[in-house]
């Protein structure tokens, strides 16, 4: 057990913004959480992600393409996701999803299909998803209600609406918390975490972007998990030790594989 008893479900402690004290970082972490998911976004994040779970107990590596990175993707590339998918500490497939925002994505069509492969390669491997859905929510929530069965799932930095976290929960999908739901304007998102059953509720850094209030602006870390699960206690009203504690047992719930 570490200080805190907090996961961060999702990291990306394999970028850039931490080459210079990852190992330093690490060693702090260890103490402070009792563990940290890394989400690849492509081939080689993946493949960091991996050797970051092979090196330390308590990382734990999911392996995807994010939709951002789908231009040029090779043709075998599920063969290799099912290659690491195998691995006793790849725990999820994932950051998979839909992302509308950047215009320079690939094709609506395109990242559906892709995104539906990887769902399928999922529940072949009986894996959980990472979820990242970006301006997509009609497309996200409709797949979820008319072709993705059998698969369990957690909607990571959730930004939809509280009647899509409604359609969502009903279905036992879980919802990934983080930095943003410290934010002042961010009422919707902690309007959705009051609303959801407690045993769906995650929590999450997407390091090194989305840091939570008091340290927006910088660059995130896992260990700031902890200021997004303190807001969230004050806006739940329940004790922090407790909530800690039930957001590690959903964590371990989900991401069966953890040891
Ligand atoms: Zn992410």
């Amino acid at each position: 057990m570490s200080r805190t008893g907090l996961w961060d479900s999702h990291a990306h402690l394999d970028d850039e913004a931490f080459d210079g004290d990852r190992e330093q970082l690490i060693l702090q972490l260890q103490e402070d959480l009792d563990g940290v998911i890394n989400a690849g976004c492509d081939a080689q994040s993946s493949a960091k992600a991996v050797a970051l779970a092979e090196k330390y107990t308590f990382i734990y590596a999911a392996v995807g393409y994010h939709p951002e990175n789908l231009t040029g993707i090779a043709a075998d590339y599920l063969e290799q996701l099912a290659a690491w998918a195998v691995h006793p500490k790849v725990v999820a497939i994932g950051e998979i999803g839909l992302d509308y925002y950047w215009k320079e994505n690939e094709p609506k069509e395109v990242q559906k299909r892709i995104f539906l492969e990887q769902i399928d390669l999922a529940k072949q491997c009986n894996l959980p998803v990472i979820i990242h859905d970006r301006d997509a929510h009609g497309d996200m929530l409709e797949l979820f209600q008319k072709e993705v069965k059998g698969v369990q799932a957690v909607f990571h930095c959730f930004s939809g609406s509280l009647e899509m976290a409604k359609e969502l929960a009903k279905r036992g999908y879980y919802f990934g918390f983080g930095g943003t739901s410290t934010y002042k304007n961010a009422q919707k998102v902690r309007e959705v975490m009051q609303y959801i059953p407690k045993d769906l509720l995650l929590f999450e850094t997407d390091c090194p972007y989305l840091t939570p209030v008091p340290f927006r602006g910088k660059r995130n870390n896992p260990g700031y998990v902890e200021y997004t699960a303190r807001n969230a206690a004050a806006v739940l009203g329940m004790d922090f030790d407790e909530l800690a504690a039930l957001s590690a047992a959903n964590t371990k719930r989900l991401f069966w594989k953890i040891k």
